[in-house]
């Protein structure tokens, strides 16, 4: 046989394990019979850790379906999924080496940066990354709470997540109600007192950091109208025609909100509007001021800086001048990190991602990485649908020039299953979920919503496993409450496997 058709062999008898950092999904891809002539057992077997886009992705690729939704991944012939094992912790990456010929990461980024200033603590500030978990129904932010009682909030970054979080402060509760948003954060939504939301960046117009998609989502919330300072957009009109297209397109709408006198249309929108949103640039927080009684948020002090530099590496230098906006609520939204998933893992905490060479985790034979967690947290959903499929390339060429080792008998899911079976860990298998998915959907559809989510993992995992008594311990030791079914059920990741 040539080299080329032994790898195709090697490839189509691949066996795929997938699982989830802190949360909990294992994908094994079972061999195809009759591809080669070589007995399941001695088929490649690959584990991904992280049920989100990264893992399907780089699931996706390696099974080399055409398919087009991660549920059809997760149902592929040579693919299973087991939720509620949490890797690092119910099981360590070096017993999925022993297990696996090949171990992909893509766990994501669980942490987010932090302002480091003072006053974060006080209360009703918040992270994006809490405020965003509380609205989508993570089990772990239910009790967030925030304090919706104040008119101006202030959000810290200028991302796509920023304008999400926006744009939910702001949008109607008609629109809302009509999402998949929980139900708690609609009723809180609705009683919010909130009407102005200013999105602060510490550069310029030409570096804001969301894309077109979510900035005309903006744009056009219903209800709302821009509210920005005409004297920072200064000069950015001369300087459209040497940009990049993105960019160009994306500061063209913003120039438009911001300066341009509106249509009829728009002008009357904007009449009628009871609340307002806008940038602020060339401003760094320095320090959230607090209420008289110092207990919570009144205020964010920014310093106001100037640029240094030309294009997207342009710098942001203090003028050493300062400002004061009163707001009763700060979202931090300055981006997330990952984190080290097990201390056998190489992590470049400056960078926090795992060094890597094209997926290849440095220094580690057989280790891999795709997503956030190889690249950074950066991109749309199709930046890491590429860079997922180039780990799965890099992964199957190592299979094929035979620098992956694949030439031993590993155990695979039935290695690994049993370790988990004697640490009390009870995966959540695909059709499991599939019980979750479908109670939420019931649940929403008496609601007139795409579905209500669960927001406790016992209530998921007891309406997952039908069988189990719901008193069963094995949902509340370890802390694996927090584990896999926390992006499996309602979080973001499972509603990943919907797209
Ligand atoms: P992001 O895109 O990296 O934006 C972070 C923002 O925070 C930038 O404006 C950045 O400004 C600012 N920032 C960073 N450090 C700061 C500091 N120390 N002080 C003040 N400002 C600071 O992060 P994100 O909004 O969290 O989004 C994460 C990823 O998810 C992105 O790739 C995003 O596109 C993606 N996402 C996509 C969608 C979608 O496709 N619909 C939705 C949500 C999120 P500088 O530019 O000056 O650094």
């Amino acid at each position: 046989m040539s080299t080329h058709k032994a790898a195709l062999c090697k490839v189509q008898m691949l066996k795929l394990f997938l699982t989830s950092a802190r949360c909990v999904r294992i994908t094994r891809f079972h061999g195809v019979c009759g591809l080669s002539t070589s007995t399941p057992a001695s088929s490649p077997k690959v584990c991904i850790v992280g049920g989100g886009p990264a893992g399907f992705y780089t699931a996706q690729h390696l099974v080399k379906n055409v398919i087009n939704t991660f549920t059809q991944t997760a149902q592929h012939a040579r693919c299973s999924f087991h939720g509620n094992v949490r890797v690092g912790k119910d099981v360590t990456v070096e017993e999925l080496q022993e297990a696996y010929h090949a171990v992909v990461l893509s766990y994501g980024a669980e942490g987010n940066r932090t302002m480091g200033v003072p006053g974060e603590d006080l209360a009703g500030v918040y992270s994006a990354k809490d405020f965003v978990g509380w609205y989508n129904g993570l089990p772990r932010n239910r009790e967030l709470r925030p304090d919706l009682s104040c008119e101006t909030a202030v959000i810290l970054g200028q991302g796509n997540v920023a304008l999400d979080v926006a744009r939910m402060l702001l949008s109607p509760v008609d629109i809302l109600k009509k999402t998949d948003i929980t139900q708690h954060a609609l009723d809180a939504l609705a009683e919010s007192s909130v009407r102005r939301v200013l999105i602060v960046g510490r550069r310029g117009p030409l570096q804001v950091a969301c894309t077109i998609k979510e900035l005309r989502e903006m744009v056009n919330l219903p209800g709302t109208r821009p509210e920005m300072e005409a004297s920072e957009f200064e000069g950015i009109a001369e300087t459209l025609k040497s940009l990049a297209r993105p960019r160009k397109r994306l500061t063209e709408l913003l120039l438009k909100a911001a300066i341009e006198t509106p249509g009829e249309e728009e002008l009357e929108k904007r009449n009628r509007a009871e609340r307002a949103w806008g940038f602020r640039f060339l401003r760094r927080p320095l320090e959230v001021l607090p209420s008289t009684d110092l207990i919570r948020a009144a205020g964010i002090r920014l310093a106001v800086n100037r640029l240094e530099g030309d294009g997207e590496g342009v710098r942001a230098v203090a003028t050493g001048e300062v400002e004061d906006v009163e707001c009763g609520l700060v979202i931090s939204s300055i981006g997330y990190k990952s984190l080290p998933i097990d201390p056998a893992v190489p992590f470049d905490t400056r960078k926090a991602i795992i060094p890597n060479t094209m997926g290849r985790v440095q220094q580690t034979a057989g280790l891999y990485c795709s997503g956030w967690v190889k690249r950074g947290p950066t991109g749309v959903i199709a930046t890491t649908m590429n860079d997922s499929f180039d780990t799965a390339r890099t992964l199957l060429q190592d299979i094929g020039k035979g620098t992956l080792d694949v030439s031993t008998v590993k155990p695979g899911s039935q290695g690994v299953s049993a370790l988990l079976e004697k640490r009390g860990v009870k995966p959540v298998s695909f059709s499991d979920w599939e019980k979750i998915d479908s109670e939420e959907t019931r649940r929403g559809e008496t609601r007139g919503k795409p579905r209500e989510k669960m927001l406790d993992v016992g209530e998921m995992l007891q309406q997952s496993c039908d069988f189990l008594p719901s008193s069963t311990v094995i949902l509340t030791n370890h802390g694996r409450e927090r584990g896999l079914l926390e992006s499996c059920g309602p979080g973001a990741s499972c509603r990943n496997l919907q797209s």
